[in-house]
């Protein structure tokens, strides 16, 4: 890409790029747009010295590096198209079964990405070690999603009580039969009777009750809603529209209600699966503010309303303690402002001028100099050029509403 193809910072997107599909890629596209649009994770990634201090060596993947390069050229090209390649080309780094070209689960590869990323955090670059993150451990990836379930017994007879926990960077939930997100999470903490078996207390056999709740609330609340289930030979779909709300209020589910602390959530990305399990389309939401959100089909990046995307059989939902992060288009903002200044830019005019020329350019700042960016990702020279967004038909924009029906039928074409 051209230094001066970029149109001034000040009149782009608050919010992304879109990215090519490679080769059934929608799964990789909408879990990345979701991660794109966290800001504690944006910030923390940001933050972290491992960036500098990285011990990969060259043709090794790091999921943290690539990760942050990815997120960085998302916000640097937002307007735009670009490809992810890098991450394309090292599926089978974040899991050896993944392949490209085959079409994945958007929730495994999720799950699986923040895992090889707090392994990248505690110095764990590559190997084989996985798939679970322990209680001994903290990373940033642990501080933004990272949440604690508490599971606990009693006694029928004598009360005793034992309880085990457990690490969360999400929660799955069961949704068949079930109409909405909050019916869902009261399922998942309902108090369940066990067979009797012997209670540590009094010793008597006699049946316990289990619940589980919540101990620890993330920042970050991650509910992957169960749409595929073992079906006799083989797995099914689950289609139902499961209502979820614009804020959630978490405080229900937690084991001992924190009265000081307010548990509202904004919900803030979603992924859609479309479509059967053997033609499937993912594609992906994300709110920029408050009032805006915008569909993140692959290339395709459109305005569109909170009710549509409530409207939308979702499949993982990305809520955030509200009042805990700036929206992603204010970070946008004062990232701009601080590394290119509103008023430089205009000044400038069209031009932007290179890293390396740019004088003017915020001391210390921790940004990725563009000419890292580019060397990863190196578009200009790929066969999928930098294009701005939407040449394909959906045109984003205020005035035009995205005909999401559409997207449901292109959605199918896959
Ligand atoms: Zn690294
Ligand atoms: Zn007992």
């Amino acid at each position: 890409m051209e230094a001066g193809s970029l149109p001034p910072e000040d009149s782009r997107p608050l919010f992304g790029a879109g990215l090519n599909n490679i080769w059934n890629t929608c799964f990789l596209n909408a879990v990345l747009q979701c991660l794109t649009h966290t800001v504690p994770l944006v910030e923390k990634l940001r933050a972290s010295d491992h960036y500098s201090t990285c011990s990969a060596g060259p043709g090794e993947f790091c999921a943290l590096c690539a990760l942050r390069h990815h997120i960085d050229n998302c916000l640097y090209l937002s307007g735009y198209v670009f490809t992810p390649k890098h991450f394309a080309s090292n599926l089978s780094k974040i899991l050896s079964e993944f392949e490209l070209g085959s079409q994945e689960d958007a929730h495994e590869f999720l799950q699986c990405l923040l895992i090889r990323v707090h392994d990248c955090c505690i110095g764990l670059v590559s190997g084989n070690q996985l798939l679970s993150v322990g209680d001994d451990t903290d990373s940033l990836i642990k501080q933004v999603f990272g949440g604690r379930a508490i599971s606990r017994l009693r006694c029928s007879d004598c009360g005793h009580v034992s309880d085990t926990f457990e690490s969360l960077l999400d929660l799955s939930l069961g949704i068949d039969g079930m109409a909405s997100l909050t019916e869902a999470l009261e399922s998942y903490t309902k108090v369940e009777m066990l067979e009797p078996s012997e209670c540590d207390g009094c010793h008597a056999k006699v049946p316990k009750e289990k619940q589980l709740k919540l101990d620890q609330a993330p920042q970050v609340a991650l509910f992957h809603l169960k749409r595929f289930k073992m079906d006799g030979a083989g797995v099914c779909k689950i289609n139902n529209l499961v209502e979820f709300p614009l804020d959630l209020d978490l405080q229900p589910f937690l084991s001992s209600p924190q009265d000081e602390e307010q548990l509202n959530y904004d919900l803030y990305a979603v992924v859609v699966h479309h479509g059967n399990m053997d033609r499937g389309h993912y594609f992906s939401f994300i709110r920029s503010s408050q009032s805006s959100w915008h569909l993140m089909d692959d290339a395709d990046v459109a305005r569109c309303s909170a009710m549509q995307v409530l409207n939308m059989p979702a499949y993982m939902l990305f809520y955030i303690k509200q009042g805990s992060s700036p929206w992603i288009s204010s970070f946008i903002r004062d990232w701009r402002d601080k590394n290119f200044g509103f008023g430089e830019s205009s000044r400038r005019s069209s031009s932007m001028d290179s890293p390396e020329t740019r004088e003017d350019q915020s001391p210390g700042t921790d940004d990725t100099p563009e000419s890292v960016i580019y060397e990863v990702e190196g578009d200009s020279s790929s066969s999928a050029p930098l294009r701005p967004c939407n040449q394909g038909g959906i045109s984003y924009g205020a005035e035009k509403k995205p005909p999401l029906d559409e997207v449901m039928k292109q959605s199918a074409h896959h």
